[in-house]
Formats: structure tokens, C-alpha cells, sequence
């Protein structure tokens, strides 16, 4: 009698190992389809499917017949016992098997003959199968599984290779002493806010942040001491950005964040924040005593966000906040009456 076989004792590492790999709901890839049309092959079989489990589904990387479905839930899978047992699993004839009798899928299965292999990461997590299926029932007891071990082993290099990969992704795109974007994330991440936002129609805000006299700080208190202040305004920064927010490094001492759906208000609100956590978690400074920010926020909205001229008015703005004193957050559109202001004025009296 069919009995839903329990997830496996290592269920929540297998879930993790699945998502660290990245490997669901990706497009077909030829590497995968290579597999199954071997096992297939070599088989003779009428399907051959590799499949990966998560906690509610089983997705199909690579099917290569239509008599299996792309998704199918959990517990209506014939593949779930291989996920649960972590050992291959041969079947002559799902029909008329005793263990197998009021599976729900077999109303709907014309198919008879199965065999499975778990697809496991190291050391025994189990994040899907590969399976050959046919139409007519068969010996499962002469059956040779290796063949099928063999193309699962090659599946498996190919998901270990993708997990380091997404690894090495993931630190290409990191600052290692704040922990936040680089630099390469961040153009990215502008690129993608400013085309949603285009989208949308939302307002895009950015902020471009510097430490002020940050120079001094270092050549007093050395640049040990000068890591450790830039990685506490790493953590005054993450704490600032909400979700959908990216905060960044943008270079030494000059960071950014970019707020998506935030209006000028809004995100100069943000900057002000910044700038009371900052002063609130008591980073010091040799000249002024404590550690400041001046910050330079841009906005656009519209059909056509120009990404360049947003950096160049954040930059501008900072510019001003520079020059005004630091230790404040200027918008552009004061940084612009900020200039024109200057230029009405005599020679020598900005
Ligand atoms: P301002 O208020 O005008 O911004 O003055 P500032 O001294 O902050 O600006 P300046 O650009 O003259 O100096 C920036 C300093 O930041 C110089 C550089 O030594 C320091 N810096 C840049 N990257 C790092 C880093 O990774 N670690 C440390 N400790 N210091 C850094
Ligand atoms: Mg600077
Ligand atoms: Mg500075």
C-alpha cells in the first residue's frame, strides 16, 4: 500500500544545498537535455526526466517526452521515495506493485517500468533525480542501474560547478571590508532600478554619500582605524536600506545608496536618518569628534531616466553639501539654486 514516504532527516540542508545551486525554474540547457536523451537512449525508454525537489514541488531541469509533466507536486511523484531513501529505486511495474498500490499518480500514468537515481550533493543531500520510465513493465530485478549512476554523476559535477559559480558570482559583486555592494553591483543595480522605475513610472532617488575629512581620521588614528569606522558606516547604511534598497561602496570613502520608488522628499528623509544613526553610533573623529557624512541626492521619474545624469546631479549635490560645511544632506534641485546662486554674485564673493 502506497504510503507518502517522510522527507528525508537532512530535508532543511537539502533545501539550502538546492537553492545555493540555483539550478530551479532555470531555462532548458543543452548539458541537461544531453543527459536524458542518453539515458533514454540507452535504455530504450519512452522518458528519461531529471528532476529537482523542493519542499512542495518536483520542477523538471530536462524531460524529453511530453508524457511527464514539468512540475508536479510532491507528494503525487513517484520520485519522492528517492529523495526520502537517497538510494536508487527500480520498479518492474508501478501497475500491479504492492507498494505502489493507490499512488495518486497512476490513474493518470500510462507508463509502467520505472528506475531512479538520486541526484546528490555533498556529503548526502539529495536535491533531485534521474529517471528513465517505459510503457511496458519489466524486469527490475536484471536491471543495470550504472549507466544511469553514470549520467547522474555528470549531472551532479555539473551542479557543483554551478553552485561554486554562484558562489564566486555572489563575491565579485560584494565590497569584502563593508560587505556591501562593489562597485560592478552597484552600476548594475542602477541600470536595473532606473529601467524598472522607467517601467513603473515611479521616482528613482540616489544618494551619494562621503565621510567627511575621513583624510585626517586615517593619518591620525591609522588605517586600521580607519577600516573599522568605514565598516561601522557599512552597518549605519545597511540598516538604512530597506528591501528593495541598494546600499553600496562606491569607492574609498564614498558610498551610495539607490532607493527605487523613493521621491526626492522621501529620499532625502533617508539621508537625514543616515545621518542621526551615524552621529548616534559614536564613530569618532580626531578633528570634529565624531564622524559625518555629507550626502548629494538626485530624482528623476519619467518615461526616459538618464542613469549618467542622475549620478552627475547626486554628484553635484554632494558637491554642495561639501562646500556648504558638510555634515548635511543637499538635494539637486537646491545644489542647482545653490549654483545659480553663486554665479549672480560678484567675483570672489562664492
Ligand atoms: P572630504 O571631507 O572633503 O571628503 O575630505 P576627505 O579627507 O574625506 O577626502 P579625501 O578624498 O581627501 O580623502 C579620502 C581618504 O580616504 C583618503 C584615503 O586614504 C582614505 N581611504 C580610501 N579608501 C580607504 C580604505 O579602504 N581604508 C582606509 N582606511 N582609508 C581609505
Ligand atoms: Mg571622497
Ligand atoms: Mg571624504
Amino acid at each position: 500500500m502506497w504510503r507518502i514516504p517522510e522527507a528525508p532527516a537532512n530535508e532543511a540542508a537539502r533545501l539550502a544545498a538546492l537553492t545555493a545551486c540555483g539550478i530551479m525554474d532555470t531555462p532548458r540547457e543543452e548539458r541537461f537535455d544531453r543527459l536524458t536523451w542518453l539515458a533514454q537512449h540507452i535504455y530504450d525508454a519512452d522518458v528519461a526526466f531529471m528532476g529537482f525537489v523542493d519542499g512542495a514541488h518536483q520542477w523538471m531541469k530536462s524531460v524529453t517526452s511530453e508524457a511527464i509533466a514539468p512540475v508536479a507536486e510532491r507528494p503525487k511523484t513517484v520520485c519522492q521515495s528517492v529523495v526520502s531513501s537517497g538510494e536508487p529505486l527500480v520498479v518492474g511495474d508501478l501497475h500491479s506493485d504492492e507498494r505502489f498500490a493507490g499512488h495518486p499518480a497512476l490513474p493518470y500514468l500510462t507508463l509502467h517500468f520505472y528506475a531512479g537515481v538520486p541526484i546528490k550533493l555533498a556529503p548526502d543531500l539529495v536535491v533531485g533525480t534521474l529517471c528513465i520510465m517505459r510503457e511496458e513493465a519489466g524486469d527490475a530485478s536484471g536491471f543495470d542501474i550504472a549507466p544511469l549512476e553514470a549520467l547522474a554523476a555528470i549531472a551532479i559535477d555539473e551542479l557543483e560547478l554551478r553552485t561554486l559559480n554562484s558562489e564566486l558570482s555572489r563575491l565579485s559583486r560584494l565590497d569584502p571590508l563593508t560587505g556591501l555592494a562593489n562597485r560592478r553591483a552597484f552600476d548594475e543595480e542602477l541600470l536595473r532600478a532606473g529601467a524598472r522605475c522607467q517601467r513603473t513610472g515611479e521616482p528613482l532617488s540616489l544618494l551619494l554619500l562621503d565621510l567627511d575629512r575621513f583624510k585626517a581620521l586615517n593619518d591620525t588614528l591609522g588605517h586600521q582605524a580607519g577600516d573599522e569606522a568605514l565598516r561601522g558606516f557599512g552597518r549605519v547604511l545597511r540598516a538604512a536600506a530597506r528591501r528593495d534598497d541598494t546600499g553600496c561602496r562606491y569607492g574609498g570613502e564614498e558610498f551610495a545608496l539607490i532607493l527605487a520608488g523613493a521621491d526626492a522628499e522621501g529620499a532625502v528623509a533617508v539621508g537625514e536618518r543616515i545621518r542621526e544613526e551615524l552621529a548616534e553610533c559614536g564613530l569618532s573623529h580626531p578633528q570634529t569628534g565624531q564622524l559625518t557624512t555629507s550626502i548629494g541626492v538626485a530624482t528623476a521619474q519619467g518615461p526616459a531616466i538618464d542613469i549618467n545624469a542622475l549620478i552627475a546631479d547626486a554628484d553635484a549635490a554632494l558637491y554642495e553639501a561639501k562646500r556648504g560645511g558638510r555634515d548635511r544632506v543637499v538635494p539637486a534641485a537646491q545644489a542647482v539654486a545653490l549654483r545659480a546662486a553663486r554665479q549672480r554674485l560678484p567675483d570672489g564673493a562664492g
